[in-house]
């Protein structure tokens, strides 16, 4: 039996969503014609109480359709220095966009209405034009951490008072939702555009949805077929999300609680440095001391079938989702002890 911490995009599909997939009923997506890709966009903009959405590869695509629509090259963008979109999408900003980045010194992957207002650039000639600010829910790199929704709030001001859109990048909203007992409304009247993620804890084999306007979401389209995302008979993968959206929102818990369950075991052990609050379904620890490195406690875990990453020479990421039962946890506990 394999454990797999590694990431939340290693789940397959269930029965379930199999099974929805193959009852899919498909037309050519590039032509509008697909029933269920229509479905699913609908779906997911009337969840978010926002006008349009956009199904996309990827959580990298709908980032960065975003980041291409809010922006003209030589502008800047304001988000935390751990964010996905600076150190994760290949340098796509500047890509893609040919716009620059201003990077805030956040906690954990979250910054402040302060922070962002300090980062804005005054209107002078030598300096690039601020348009964006991108913001992270929950933050991958900061372990799961969540918002308080208040700052959220009083960052929205910030951006209205300096004429800046405001982009979310959800890829694991549903975490920071159900962990703060939030509504999708709140955060579609909030933000300008949002990139959700189907494809990590709600289990989907592929797929990211962007919300937005109308006419960002039109215009998001063309950027889409530009950038190679435009699909065909995307409508297996729409089922799959349908499925996801319906079944996989309120079990997200249930990876909160197994998450909380390891760590508690993990900081009883020597080896275990400083750990990442955790919020929801991700733990980051540091391991410490003489016996294991990063690299060597992720080996002596693997040799046990229990898979994780060394994201640093210090630190270990672990990440639940649906495929971990808590068999598994169980399993995983008594291998910690043990180690
Ligand atoms: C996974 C992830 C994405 C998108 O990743 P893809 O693999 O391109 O779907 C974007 N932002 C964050 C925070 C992520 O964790």
């Amino acid at each position: 039996m394999i454990i797999d911490y590694r990431s939340d995009t290693v789940t397959k599909p269930t029965h379930g969503m199999l099974d929805a997939m193959m009852k899919a009923s498909v037309g050519d997506d590039v032509f509008g014609e697909d029933p269920g890709i229509n479905q699913l966009e609908q779906m997911a903009a009337e969840m978010f109480g926002m006008e349009a959405a956009l199904f996309c590869p990827s959580g990298t695509m709908t980032n960065q359709i975003a980041i291409k629509v809010h922006t003209r090259p030589g502008d800047e963008v304001i988000c935390d220095k751990l964010s996905h979109i600076y150190q994760y999408e290949g340098g796509g900003i500047a890509f893609n966009s040919g716009a620059s980045v201003k990077l805030i010194e956040g906690m954990r992957g979250l910054v402040t209405a302060d922070e962002v207002e300090a980062g804005i650039n005054p209107d002078d000639v030598h300096k690039a034009k601020t348009s964006l600010v991108s913001l992270e829910n929950t933050s991958n790199r900061g372990g799961g951490s969540c918002y308080d929704f208040s700052e959220i709030k009083k960052i929205k001001n910030v951006c209205v008072n300096h004429n800046l859109t405001l982009h979310l990048d959800g890829a694991r909203l549903f975490n920071a939702l159900v962990a703060k007992n939030e509504s999708p409304k709140l955060y579609g009247e909030t933000f300008d555009s949002i990139s959700i993620c189907l494809s990590k804890s709600l289990g989907c084999p592929v797929g990211s949805l962007l919300l937005g306007t109308k006419d960002f979401i039109k215009q998001s389209r063309r950027i889409r077929k530009v950038f190679g995302g435009g699909m065909r008979q995307a409508g297996y993968l729409a089922a799959a999300g349908i499925y996801a959206l319906t079944h996989n929102i309120n079990r997200l818990s249930e990876d909160h609680k197994h998450a909380k369950l390891v760590a508690q075991t993990l900081l009883k052990k020597d080896f275990t440095g400083h750990m990442l609050p955790v919020e929801t379904n991700i733990i980051i620890f540091e391991v410490v001391g003489h016996h294991y490195t990063a690299k060597s406690l992720a080996e002596k875990l693997r040799t046990n079938d229990i898979y994780c990453i060394a994201i640093s020479p210090t630190q270990i990421r672990m990440v639940f989702h649906l495929d971990i039962t808590p068999e598994m946890v169980q399993r995983t506990i008594q291998v910690i002890q043990a180690v």
